[in-house]
């Protein structure tokens, strides 16, 4: 067994990287937030890929490293890749890097690595920053199971779909989001997942980081996310209770609406079982006009 401390030693000495493709996380915005061994392999590549390499040579001079720098946009993947996968297969050791954060994370790379691993390239994480463990860590909410769902679709047709399809599921939601769409996805996601705790986490680790908590429909309807710029990350709590089924809701709807009328029994119904009041009195009515 190797002697106690020895591990440790061993991983603060650099080695010379071994042939393969190196998957690295860069800063989300504080430059100093690299890591040590992200340093060594952008400095021991023989080729570094960005997103955009003005990003990535402004990132490697702030470091002091000089690299050769080439594009891995999703414009270019494609017809990047058969060279990369070809300059792997002959030993070389290339780092993918992206505009900021995790490559891989609503960012490009999938294909790559995909066609590393398949062809027997090594490929290896160098871990660090990323937009969404950043938000989630700070949102004060439940982080024991949590649902990455990248950036919402623009349109809010779309976009509602998608929280419908997303609103059951047992665990905190993570999405990406850009300035001027926050407050059209605040507003549907307070309509489609109703009273739930909520997290807008903007411009993490640059000059601007704001956090702010609160209730979903008080978030959507809070000045300060009118026009809100730059970067951000919108965690929602999970859902207080497990969901009701529709049948299950659809029982409780009638008995109430029976008891007190559309608009009182869906508001009811809304608020035991945490479901958007909206849907509920539409259903409240239909249910009334379908009655005897
Ligand atoms: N690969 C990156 C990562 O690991 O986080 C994400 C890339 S994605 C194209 C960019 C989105 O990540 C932004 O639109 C924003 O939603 C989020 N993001 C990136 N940096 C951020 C920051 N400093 N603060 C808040 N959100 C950020």
């Amino acid at each position: 067994m190797a002697p106690a401390g020895s591990a440790l030693s061993d991983l603060t000495v650099p080695k010379p990287l071994a042939p393969g493709l190196y998957i690295v996380a860069t800063p989300i915005g504080n430059l100093r937030d690299i890591t040590l061994r992200a340093l060594d392999v952008l400095a021991g590549a023989d080729l570094v890929l960005c997103e955009d390499t003005r990003v990535g040579g402004k990132l490697l001079a702030a470091h002091g490293i000089s690299a050769k720098l080439e594009r891995y946009d999703e414009h270019a993947a494609a017809r990047a890749r058969p060279m990369i996968l070809a300059r792997l297969a002959a030993g070389a050791r290339i780092a993918l890097t992206s505009d900021a954060g995790t490559p891989l994370i609503s960012d490009p790379g999938y294909r790559l690595v995909r066609e590393a691993a398949a062809q027997g390239v090594a490929v290896m994480p160098i871990p660090g920053p990323s937009a969404l463990l950043a938000g989630l860590t700070v949102s004060g909410l439940p982080t024991d199971r949590f649902l990455f769902a990248g950036f919402p679709p623009p349109k809010s047709a779309a976009r509602r779909q998608v929280f419908e399809e997303l609103r059951a599921i047992p665990a905190a939601l993570i999405f990406y989001e850009s300035g001027p769409r926050l407050a059209g996805s605040l507003t549907d996601m307070a309509e489609v997942f109703g009273a739930r705790e909520a997290a807008v986490a903007r411009e993490l680790t640059k000059i601007h980081e704001t956090v702010l908590r609160g209730a979903l429909a008080d978030l959507a309807s809070d000045p300060r996310l009118d026009t809100p710029r730059g970067e951000i990350v919108v965690i929602v709590g999970p859902p207080a209770a497990r969901i009701a089924t529709r049948d299950e809701s659809e029982t409780a709807l009638r008995e109430a609406v029976a008891r007190l009328g559309p608009s009182a029994g869906a508001a009811e119904v809304a608020r035991a079982l945490g479901l958007p009041r909206r849907d509920l009195y539409s259903r409240a009515l239909a249910l009334k006009t379908e009655s005897p």
